[in-house]
């Protein structure tokens, strides 16, 4: 079958066959198909979409075209967590320990921030020394030692989404839920796990902007995990404010281990343990999300998991000094206060706008390719139904130069609006997809 044959008849709304699916993106991924080719299925399915069948086949083919983590001489149930993306979303620092404390082995590969949404890379790495980089050997070795581990992803893991991906991202069809599903999927099931929990955020901060459409790709990617045996659940979670009171890299960190000395914001607490008690749940390691999440608070209780945070951390090369006394991690030289315009209950703490602020400043990147600033961002948020007087802080903004800071006022002065009655606060957990 020529490869303009699939494209037709994808083009048309007939389903392609698993042969048709594999060869295509053997053949892309090999430069038998050229771009444009390439650009035009893509185009096609973005159309007419896919059936679950044909999603769970270009899965399969993207995470073969490279090489499978074997984690084989891990003796320990294998679970992960995925993240569509937010703005704050600081849950894997946090949840990584707290499972790895409950005997579940996390091998996590985890994204670079882009655009407004952070990514764990950049956080870890604010820690000094802490390498995202290990080989595979060496990252095995880390999980076996201390149970979790988080790097970024290596060139043999689905180097057929990476290429797909950048051109998506050129041809206007990054937001097909399809195309999404396969491109995450294919990265995690890689990673050699048993089990993976889905976070789907839903939001201004979120790829998926309406629950609807969080829900159709959080049933997409459980389908998909499923037909490949793997025990999936995916919450669907807002994104409308940023998740606790930091966004940034190195005040996320700090707001983290804050966390796991049990000192966390309600709702980043929150999030973390659902997420966490359903992968104890899938590793059979909890009969129930209640006894999983009394379990997991216990490993905060006692500081395991802000002990275990340490040891991934020295595992990886990283400053346990720095952990112990954030103060030496990197700092901004500009901190001030964004005060509040009027007196009055915060009714909005928008995630888009606090993220564009924080890109601004320098957290974020436009290019993959862009260094991001770890000291800059934005800490002590007011939240969404919370009090301020005129003049109050509703953040503190971190940066390194003037004009970024100016910059980054622009998009707060239209991320807040304060009401004089108390709003009604939105689900943070709006629904579980099993
Ligand atoms: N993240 C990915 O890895 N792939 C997509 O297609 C979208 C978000």
């Amino acid at each position: 079958m020529l490869p303009q044959w699939i494209i037709e008849k994808k083009r048309d709304g007939h389903p392609l066959n698993e042969d048709e699916i594999r060869s295509f993106i053997r053949d892309y991924a090999s430069e038998v198909i050229p771009d444009y080719q390439m650009s035009a299925l893509a185009m096609a399915i973005y159309f007419q979409g896919m059936t679950t069948e044909e999603v769970a086949v270009l899965t399969d083919a993207m995470m073969r075209s490279g090489s499978l983590m074997d984690t084989s001489s891990i003796n320990l149930p294998k679970a992960d967590k995925h993240s569509t993306g937010g703005i704050g979303d600081k849950v894997s620092l946090m949840l990584a320990p707290l499972v790895a404390c409950s005997g579940v082995a996390v091998p996590m590969i985890s994204g670079r921030g882009l655009g407004i949404t952070g990514g764990t890379l950049d956080k870890m790495e604010s820690i000094p020394g802490y390498r995202t980089d290990l080989s595979q050997d060496e990252f095995l070795k880390v999980l076996d030692k201390c149970g979790c581990s988080i790097i970024g992803q290596t060139a043999e893991l689905a180097p057929a989404d990476k290429k797909l991906y950048a051109l998506r991202d050129v041809t206007g069809t990054v937001p097909s839920i399809p195309l999404i599903s396969a491109s995450i999927m294919s990265k995690k099931l890689a990673e050699g796990i048993d089990s993976l929990v889905l976070d789907v955020k839903w939001g201004t901060g979120a790829f998926m902007k309406t629950i609807e459409d969080a829900r159709k790709l959080a049933k997409a990617m459980v389908g998909i995990g499923q037909k490949m045996d793997k025990g999936m659940t995916a919450l669907v979670t807002d994104m409308n404010q940023p998740l606790g009171r930091t966004a940034g890299n190195a005040v996320e960190v700090i707001e983290s281990i804050e966390a796991l000395k049990g000192n966390g914001s309600a709702d980043l607490v929150k999030v973390t343990l659902a997420l966490a008690a359903n992968m104890l749940v899938l590793s059979g390691r909890s009969e129930t999300v209640d006894e999983a999440t009394k379990e997991l608070r216990g490993h905060i209780d006692s500081g395991a998991a802000y002990d275990k945070f340490c040891e991934m951390v020295l595992l990886h090369g990283g400053s346990v000094e720095a952990v112990n006394d954030t103060s030496i991690l990197s700092t901004a030289d500009i901190i001030c206060n964004y005060p509040s315009p009027e007196t009055g209950y915060v009714s909005k703490a928008d995630a888009e706008g606090i993220g564009k602020a924080c890109a601004v400043l320098g957290a974020g990147r436009t290019a993959v390719t862009d260094t991001v600033d770890h000291a800059v961002g934005i800490t002590d948020l007011v939240k969404i139904g919370e009090h301020a007087e005129k003049g109050q802080p509703l953040l503190t903004i971190h940066g390194n130069e003037q004009n970024k800071v100016d910059a980054a006022i622009l998009f707060l002065d239209n991320a807040f609006v304060l009401s004089a009655e108390k709003c009604h606060e939105a689900d943070l957990i709006v629904e579980t997809i099993t």
